[in-house]
């Protein structure tokens, strides 16, 4: 197991690709802190889930956009597990419309939990990774944060910017051995694509080589890689899990 002796936060763990991430970390061998916003009942199943095959893990609920959230989810990782070597920026959020359309409360809502979120819990967690001389933060961005996308100006602004804080927070914190990267999903089945109408769905399959839409773990091995001691030498990277949709 790659991940053994290792503690773990990820946020908005309690369903999609964040429950499938934290099932893999698990499975490694991490022990496991999930949050969760509003699905308690999710984040439980998700924790009996690793419970059950002998994985060890706690739920925190906190809302990932507010920064008092994040060092409570911080504090609590170290009171339950003594320490703290890997986060996973997961949480995120959908309000789609065009700009002409989109409410200052939809941009505010969506950078604060996509964007924000990254920045209130990697300053949390880099000072008791810093003091162990060492961690990995993996950040969860999008390809649409890259090739941009009509009517999610406020999502493609805050994945792009993941981007950019990802590679900050990596040359800022080289020199204490930790390690900052971002996976860029493509199209993943999730609650969050299932809101897409079937034209929709088709009409981006066929941007797809690999033609299949992508499962939530796809992306939960590459985010078990980069957190573990074989990923050592890889940071300031954005790794698209897409089909080859950007290449
Ligand atoms: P999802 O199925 O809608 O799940 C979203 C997760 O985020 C839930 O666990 C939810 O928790 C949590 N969350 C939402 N608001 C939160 C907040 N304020 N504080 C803490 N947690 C919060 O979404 P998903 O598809 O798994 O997406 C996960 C990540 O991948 C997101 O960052 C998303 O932008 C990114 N992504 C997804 C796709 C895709 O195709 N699905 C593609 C590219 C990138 P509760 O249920 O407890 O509220």
């Amino acid at each position: 197991m790659k991940l053994q002796n290792k503690v773990a936060i990820v946020t908005g763990g309690s369903r999609g690709i964040g429950a499938a991430i934290s099932k893999e970390l698990a499975k490694e061998g991490a022990q496991v802190i999930l949050t969760y916003h509003s699905s308690p009942d999710k984040a439980q199943s998700v924790l009996e889930e690793i419970k059950n095959f002998g994985g060890e893990g706690r739920i925190f609920q906190a809302d990932a956009s507010s920064f008092t959230d994040a060092q409570k989810t911080v504090d609590f990782a170290l009171n339950e597990f003594g320490a703290l070597h890997i986060l996973v920026n997961n949480a995120g959020i959908t309000k789609d419309n065009l700009i002409l359309r989109m409410t200052e409360q939809d941009w505010d809502e969506v950078i604060n939990t996509n964007l924000k979120s990254v920045f209130n819990y990697s300053k949390a967690a880099v000072k008791p990774m810093m003091n162990q001389r060492e961690g990995k933060i993996i950040n969860i961005s999008s390809v649409v944060g890259i090739m941009g996308n009509v009517g999610q100006a406020n999502y493609v602004a805050a994945k792009a910017g993941v981007i950019g804080l990802t590679k900050t927070l990596a040359r800022e914190f080289a020199s204490r051995n930790i390690n900052v990267n971002a996976v860029a999903p493509g199209y993943i089945e999730t609650d969050m694509t299932s809101k897409l109408n079937d034209v929709q769905k088709q009409a981006i399959l066929n941007l797809i080589p690999l033609k299949r839409i992508g499962k939530p773990e796809d992306v939960a091995k590459l985010v078990a890689f980069l957190a573990s001691d074989d990923a050592n030498y890889i940071t300031g990277q954005v790794f698209c899990v897409d089909g080859g949709m950007v290449m």
